[in-house]
């Protein structure tokens, strides 16, 4: 048979934290072939410039003059892809519990939340891509091809999480279901952007999936739905 050849989709994945949305986006995106952005990098790097700048969370002014003077890219190696903050790969300092707390607090931001909606769109420019984050089907790209919505059990969102964190200086699992259920909170409740299923997304609860058995699920989606 002829493989059907379809246009270059854009493919967003929105969802809470710990539901795995970073590991599917990655494999979706190497089955079709397509680029793979992981929007919560960006966030999490504008947090670490904060930090790095003491530049408190709910400064605006400190924020917007911050954004304007920072230069982000995301770049492919083989060692995955990269977050490149003015010039220095700064990938292996985004998943500290500080940068994670202080991601969640800056994202409610206005400056910063206008800064990134510019940087995203302009990386979908070129569709043939996977984008994942907490609003990529709702505010930054709601004409995409296809929307997932991934959700799962938060004991078992935290679960994975904690799997995550080196055995050093982990905490108890308890503490990391309370953090999960505070970013859940705040990424629910503010204003802007608030984390929600668009009306025209796919939702996947993958409690009891694994990431292969969620690609399958949106391949089967995709096929149908273009
Ligand atoms: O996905 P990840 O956990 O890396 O995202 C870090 C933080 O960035 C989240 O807690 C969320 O507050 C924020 N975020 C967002 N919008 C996105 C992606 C991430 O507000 N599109």
């Amino acid at each position: 048979m002829t493989p059907r050849t379809r246009p270059l989709l854009l493919v967003t994945i929105d969802g809470p934290a710990g539901a795995g949305k970073t590991t599917v986006s990655r494999l979706l995106a190497q089955r079709l072939g397509y680029r793979y952005v992981d929007t919560g990098a960006l966030y999490r790097a504008v947090a670490l410039a904060a930090m790095d700048r003491q530049v408190g969370a709910a400064d605006d002014e400190g924020l917007d003059r911050l954004c304007q003077g920072i230069h982000l890219a995301l770049t492919v190696t083989d060692r995955g892809l990269r977050l490149i903050l003015d010039g220095a790969d700064v990938t292996d300092r985004l998943r500290g519990r500080e940068v994670t707390a202080m991601a969640s607090a800056v994202s409610a931001r206005l400056p910063v939340r206008r800064f990134l909606l510019t940087l995203q769109r302009a990386l979908g420019e070129a569709r043939g891509a996977v984008f994942e984050g907490r609003d990529m089907g709702t505010v930054v790209f709601p004409d995409a091809d296809v929307k997932f919505f991934l959700d799962a059990a938060v004991e078992e969102r935290a679960r994975r999480r904690h799997a995550e964190l080196a055995e050093a200086g982990r905490p108890p699992l308890a503490t990391v279901i309370e953090e999960i259920r505070q970013r859940d909170r705040n990424d629910s409740s503010r204003q802007l952007a608030p984390l929600k299923p668009a009306a025209d997304a796919v939702r996947i609860d993958a409690t009891d999936l694994t990431p292969d058995g969620v690609v399958e699920r949106m391949l089967a989606h995709i096929d149908v739905l273009t």
